[in-house]
């Protein structure tokens, strides 16, 4: 059955804000997910689009990290002042959302455990492996299976525009022995980074089929007329929300 399904692209254009939505078809009843583009009030939409209350979109505070969140259903949200840069979770009506501009957006879907993940993944959180931490932490929290997963990589800077030095070149090649896989070198100690490819292997190191994974391979530095860009438009630059929910059975 699973094999059926297939993962397309396609865009959503609502009050001047328009979403790249990448459904699976087949299993769009159980769950809902998007890539948000650039555009005003991103959560009233985002709210609209997924036919929920703005209260429940969950967003948090990211910091380049690795910690992941997890919110099951009995009621054990942690709404501590704490930092977390994934969301995991078995709940369903709430739209688990992470905020990017260059920076990589990960969706995650177990159809089997019924599990969701959104993780944020820049550079940092990236040499932290934290797209592998978080099917991990899907395994251990939800017992998923990480060749049942389907996973959504959304747009981020891509290697066209994004020149990186010592501090990312250096831990990448120490880490990851496929780290030339990733990175075209430039000289001068520079090179440019591919940050969704980077993601790509680690989560089919992890188990996760390479058929099960969509790559939007949107450059958000080369598109101005759709993304932010943190790179292009400084510190000012807002930031795609993107966001997973699990439909209630109604
Ligand atoms: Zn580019």
């Amino acid at each position: 059955m699973a094999s059926e399904v297939t993962v397309s692209l396609q865009f959503i254009e609502e009050e001047g804000h328009r979403a790249l939505e990448l459904p699976a078809p087949g299993q769009r009843a159980e769950v809902r997910h998007l890539f948000g583009l650039r555009g005003p009030r991103p959560v009233k939409i985002l709210a609209k689009l997924f036919g929920v209350r703005e209260t429940a979109i969950l967003s948090v505070r990211q910091v380049h990290g690795d910690s992941i969140r997890v919110i099951g259903t009995s009621g054990d949200e942690d709404d501590s002042d704490g930092a977390w840069d994934a969301l995991v979770t078995n709940r369903k009506g709430i739209v688990i959302t992470v905020k990017a501009a260059d920076c990589l957006p990960i969706l995650i879907w177990d159809g089997n455990k019924k599990v969701a993940a959104a993780v944020h993944a820049g550079w940092r959180g990236s040499l932290k492996a934290i797209a592998s931490k978080t099917v991990l932490t899907m395994r251990s929290s939800f017992g998923c299976r990480p060749d049942d997963l389907w996973v959504g990589i959304g747009p981020a800077i891509g290697p066209c525009c994004y020149e990186v030095d010592g501090p990312v070149l250096g831990p990448l090649r120490a880490e990851f022995e496929y780290w030339k896989d990733v990175v075209r070198e430039t000289g001068g100690g520079k090179g440019m980074l591919d940050l969704a490819g980077l993601n790509l292997r680690q989560l089919i190191a992890s188990g996760v089929l390479p058929d099960r994974i969509a790559v939007t391979g949107a450059c958000t530095f080369c598109h101005p007329e759709r993304f932010y860009s943190y790179r292009r438009d400084g510190q000012s630059s807002g930031g795609m929300i993107n966001g997973m929910m699990i439909c209630n059975d109604d």
